[in-house]
């Protein structure tokens, strides 16, 4: 096995944690320089040699493993750590709610629950807290899972919140699944992604055996096996919105398939089936590549991970690789035909008014330079910048086929100190970056807005006529920008602004 390959045996999913993505990917997450460098430094895998001599804080893990667990049906969550851990997961009731409207699903309430551990806990240990807990969300919400989400405190003082889900297995209606999402184990925040998807396949996907009713009737069970396939599952991620499910499901409908959009939003007994597909899709390789590789090892599942489906060449990507898998090639080609014609003949009027206006994209890898491109490709956007958060293999072809060689780049999660330096000497006509970093660009002045959302559609086709759209209406009308830029300022130096980004990065040993 590769130390490259994210198809970890299955024997590895039965360990209590996935490894850290420090080990599985080679992952750059400083890096201040052109797309061109960057892309040669990825090949030759000497890309992560840049370290900061000035570091922000960063995301962890813990929230983004929530973020994916909040999101399913019937679940309890509790976090197992000191209060503050939960400082920014507040909100995250309030985005379930919203997307669950969206989908048509059921409104029901995130149950969430923390252990709130204290100084005495980290002496005495959390356990005896948190088998209180278990015991109560089940008494009073009845879940049919109760997912144990791991903070670093926990982690570091050594509670065996593994040897209590096996004493408590089989006393309860709920499944219990642990998840190892302590902040400190890796500096790169998507392990995250991992650690959620490694609890679910450990204990929800096909988790124990079930009683199946028999019916008499093999023409049934040939259906089933015919839609089995031919079903596509679309892994969806937390920042996708319902109208980007809705785009992704219709195109791949559109090619004779059945789409099946998970695990966000599913029920349990659609992640126990997540197996019977024929072939599981990604959108974006940051969230899924540990997931997909797991579930090939263990049903065979073949996967594609490609580009991100944003815009006319990445969707026209993503359809294809699709479509070649069920030697679907020339029916792919009719349906790009047909919708990019129409799109490309709606973008005409909004092209005019974007044409030769500066852009500059933040946030995640793959996202961010599927939509770059598309603004600079299709739009005719000067592109000025990018600034991915971090950067691996799964970018590789990405920066080498879609960008300029010499587009200006920096790798950075978070650190909007390093980003506003950039924009001020930049000074784009517009931003569009991942959300938090909207407010401190907005008091730059420069007219923003969020790289994802739930309130439009980002993806396929119709996703691209409303990007450009959105992009046409913010340029405008400054207004609100200017407005904020000239009655706020930011809490950075003359000294800052003014030194070169690159100043801040220092060589250090390859890791
Ligand atoms: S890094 Fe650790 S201590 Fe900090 S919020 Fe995350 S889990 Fe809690």
């Amino acid at each position: 096995m590769s130390k490259y390959s994210s198809e970890l045996t299955y024997g590895q999913a039965a360990v209590f944690n996935p490894p850290p993505r420090e080990t599985r990917i080679p992952s750059c997450a400083v890096y201040c320089g052109t797309c061109g460098q960057l892309s040669e430094d990825v090949t030759a895998g000497c890309a992560n040699v840049q370290s900061r001599k000035f570091s922000q804080s960063g995301g962890c893990q813990l929230s983004l493993a929530v973020g994916i667990l909040s999101t399913l049906a019937n679940v309890a969550v509790i976090i197992h750590s000191p209060l503050g851990c939960c400082s920014n997961l507040s909100g995250m009731g309030a985005l379930r709610a919203a997307a669950r409207a969206a989908k048509g699903k059921p409104a029901d309430d995130f149950v969430w629950l923390h252990t709130n551990l204290t100084e005495l806990d980290v002496v005495n240990g959390g356990i005896d807290k948190l088998k209180r807990a278990i015991l109560y969300t089940e008494k009073e919400y009845h879940p049919e899972a109760i997912i144990i989400a791991n903070g670093c405190v926990p982690g570091i003082i050594g509670d065996d919140i593994d040897a209590l889900v096996a004493e408590l297995d089989g006393t309860l209606g709920a499944i219990l699944v642990p998840v190892h999402c302590e902040g400190f184990k890796s500096r790169f925040v998507p392990s995250g992604y991992d650690s959620a998807y490694h609890g679910l396949l450990r204990h929800l996907v096909e988790p124990r055996e079930r009683y199946e009713r028999v019916f008499p009737d093999y023409a049934r069970d040939e259906l089933e096996r015919y839609n089995d396939s031919i079903t596509v599952n679309i892994y969806n991620v937390g920042s996708n919105s319902s109208g980007d499910e809705t785009e992704l499901a219709r195109l791949v409908s559109a090619l004779g398939l059945i789409p099946k959009v998970l695990p966000l939003h599913a029920g349990l007994d659609d992640l126990a089936d997540i197996g019977r597909a024929a072939l599981n899709v990604s959108i974006c390789a940051t969230h899924d590549d540990y997931l997909l590789g797991h579930l090939k090892e263990r049903f065979g599942t073949p996967y594609i991970i490609d580009t991100f489906p944003i815009g006319i060449t990445g969707t026209n990507q993503w359809l294809r690789k699709i479509a070649e898998h069920f030697h679907l090639e020339a029916e792919a080609e009719r349906l790009i035909a047909v919708e990019t014609k129409e799109l490309v003949e709606a973008l005409i009027p909004l092209r005019a008014e974007l044409q030769g206006k500066s852009i500059f994209v933040g946030g995640g890898e793959t996202r961010v330079l599927a939509t770059a491109e598309f603004f600079w490709e299709t739009l005719g956007m000067n592109l000025v910048g990018v600034k991915p958060h971090h950067a691996d293999r799964f970018i590789e072809e990405m920066l080498t086929d879609l960008l300029p060689r010499n587009l200006e780049l920096i790798v950075a999660a978070g650190q909007p100190a390093e980003e506003i330096n950039v924009l001020n000497k930049l000074k784009p006509d517009l931003y569009i970056g991942h959300t938090g970093s909207n407010g401190w660009v907005t008091k730059l002045g420069i007219p923003n807005f969020p790289l994802f959302g739930q309130s439009f559609n980002y993806m396929g086709y119709s996703g691209a006529w409303e990007l450009a759209r959105k992009a046409v209406k913010i340029l405008k009308n400054p207004s609100f920008t200017r407005n904020i830029a000239a009655n706020l300022s930011l809490p950075l130096s003359r000294e800052w602004l003014e030194a070169d980004v690159s100043s801040n990065i220092k060589q250090t040993e390859a890791l």
